[in-house]
């Protein structure tokens, strides 16, 4: 199933893009929850983490590489950044497009708004 990140990656939908290759596309999260808040997606649809084979792991480690540039050149590289794939219900998933949250620009408090 074709989602709104792919058609983002293929250029046919508009997005604020801040980094694309042939393998990932990192862009401005629409509604931030941080002041800086950037998706890295591949660009081959993967739906979940659930979805991921090894013949993704080359992909899935390069949008680490690209998260640190990303951190750099934004400036947050020192101050540290938050990385996060939601997978699934429970983890609020609205995107089925596997994508990792960078997040920045303030100090983030802890991981996880509740616990058990
Ligand atoms: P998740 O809950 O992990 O699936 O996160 C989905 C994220 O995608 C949310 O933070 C949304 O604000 C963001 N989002 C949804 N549609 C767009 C879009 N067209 N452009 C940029 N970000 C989007």
């Amino acid at each position: 199933m074709t989602t709104i990140f792919s058609k983002i990656a293929a250029g046919d939908i508009p997005a604020d893009i801040v980094f694309q290759d042939d393998r990932v596309t990192a862009f401005k999260d629409i509604n931030p929850i941080a002041p800086i808040h950037i998706l890295i997606i591949p660009n081959k649809e993967i739906p979940t983490v659930d979805d991921v084979t090894e013949a993704d792991e080359q992909t899935l480690g390069h949008m680490f590489v690209v998260a640190r540039k990303i951190a750099r050149d934004l400036g947050i590289a020192e101050s540290g950044y938050r990385l996060l794939v939601n997978c699934r219900d429970d983890a609020g998933q609205e995107v089925y497009h596997l994508h990792m949250h960078l997040l920045g620009g303030r100090s983030l408090g802890p991981m996880l708004a509740h616990r058990d």
